[in-house]
């Protein structure tokens, strides 16, 4: 029993509505926690983080910034992987250095200015230089590296997770018809079964929701390219308007684009060309494009996620908004949101949906 927990009575079920990223770390900390929950996939609902590509990066490159919450999601991830990791018995978490290689002089300068003010040491190298310059191209200004970034192999973590708890039934394979929810005074009926609280975490879904579809969520497409390149050094990642970043299992993945405004989800010849475009400003060599994939990132227009409960049925919860920063914000933001439903603790106030006013 989770200590000072009275969730562990069935009626005290907790529900979850969506088996994307956001839902099963949560499902993860219900689990953590032994506190009863259902939740719920779908196989026809769109998924971005299954087509995302995991990388995460404690710096904002443009601005030599540290990302938003760095220094608390940063520790957070290093344990919360590797537990995943060994409660289903697979390997999908790596460290990784990333070398970002400046483009211009301008670049460089501003690398050299934030050394020299002492305050990005902890994640931008000193050292300036070339990274094997026989394998990548460029106009000569060098680079330096973003220590403490990571990665996960989205297509091995998802996968993993889901299988988990489906082995454990507590997981069942359906989309939620919003119909079938009945409001209670203390939870919800859903299908003939009691629960003491729902979590939405639905990514762009969301804006379907009848509760919660009044939150400002901004699509934001995304494509990729999974590439061979025989003989590319594979120790590190490399920025240079996109990232080319060697898997764990073999190969390269590059992205990604940013679109606000799109016809479809799927690859497109735009995407396309637009990455083969500038991974030609990255290297020379020849390479071998093995799959193009595209996704929609259920992004927030202020760059922050919605967490919270609704303002009239205090039962219902949503948890969404992730962004670009899904895998670097979901483990930590989970915990929280954890917190906040078992036992009244604070939200991050930035991430709180009470920011947003309802229309
Ligand atoms: C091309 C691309 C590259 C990316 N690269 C990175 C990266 O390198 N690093 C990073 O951190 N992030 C990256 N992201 C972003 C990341 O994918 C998202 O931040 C994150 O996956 C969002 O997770 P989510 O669970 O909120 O949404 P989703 O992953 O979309 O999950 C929502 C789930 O809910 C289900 N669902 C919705 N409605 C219902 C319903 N009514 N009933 C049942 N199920 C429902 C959906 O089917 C889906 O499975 C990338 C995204 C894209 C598209």
């Amino acid at each position: 029993m989770y200590p000072g927990s009275y969730f562990c009575a069935m009626e005290n079920r907790i529900l979850i509505v969506g088996a994307g990223l956001a839902g099963l770390c949560m499902a993860f900390q219900l689990h953590k926690r032994k506190v009863p929950f259902l939740i719920l996939h779908s196989e026809t609902l769109p998924c971005s983080s299954e087509k995302a590509a995991g990388l995460m990066n404690p710096v904002v490159v443009k601005r030599l910034l540290k990302t938003w919450m760095a220094d608390e999601v940063l520790p957070y991830n290093r344990r919360f992987y590797p537990e995943v990791e060994q409660v289903t018995g697979t390997s999908f978490y790596t460290t990784l250095s990333v070398h970002r290689m400046f483009p211009n002089a301008l670049a460089r300068g501003e690398w050299e200015a934030r050394i020299h003010d002492g305050s990005m040491h902890d994640f931008l190298s000193s050292e300036i230089y070339d990274y094997h310059p026989e394998a990548f191209t460029g106009p000569g200004f060098g680079g330096g590296d973003v220590f403490q970034a990571s990665s996960v192999d989205c297509e091995v973590f998802i996968p993993a997770l889901r299988h988990f708890f489906n082995q454990q039934r507590w997981m069942k394979t359906t989309d939620l018809r919003y119909e079938d929810i009945e409001l209670l005074e203390d939870g919800v009926q859903f299908l003939g079964e009691r629960f003491s609280q729902v979590v939405f975490c639905e990514g762009m879904n969301g804006i379907n929701n009848p509760w919660f579809g009044y939150l400002p969520l901004l699509p934001t497409k995304g494509e990729l390219l999974y590439l061979e390149i025989p003989d590319m050094p594979r120790e590190k990642e490399v920025m240079k308007g996109i990232f080319l970043a060697p898997r764990k299992q073999g190969g390269f993945v590059c992205g990604s684009t940013y679109e606000w405004q799109f016809e479809h989800e799927n690859p497109s010849a735009e995407g396309l060309e637009k990455l083969t475009t500038e991974l030609s400003k990255i290297t020379h060599k020849p390479y071998t494009i093995t799959r193009h994939t595209a996704g929609v990132r259920p992004a927030a227009r202020d760059r922050r996620p919605f967490l919270g409960n609704h303002a009239e049925y205090s039962c219902l919860h949503v948890f969404n908004g992730l962004g670009t920063k899904g895998y670097m914000l979901a483990p930590y933001l989970s915990e929280r949101l954890c917190d906040f439903i078992l036992f009244g603790k604070a939200l991050p106030a930035e991430a709180d949906i009470k920011r947003v006013k309802k229309k």
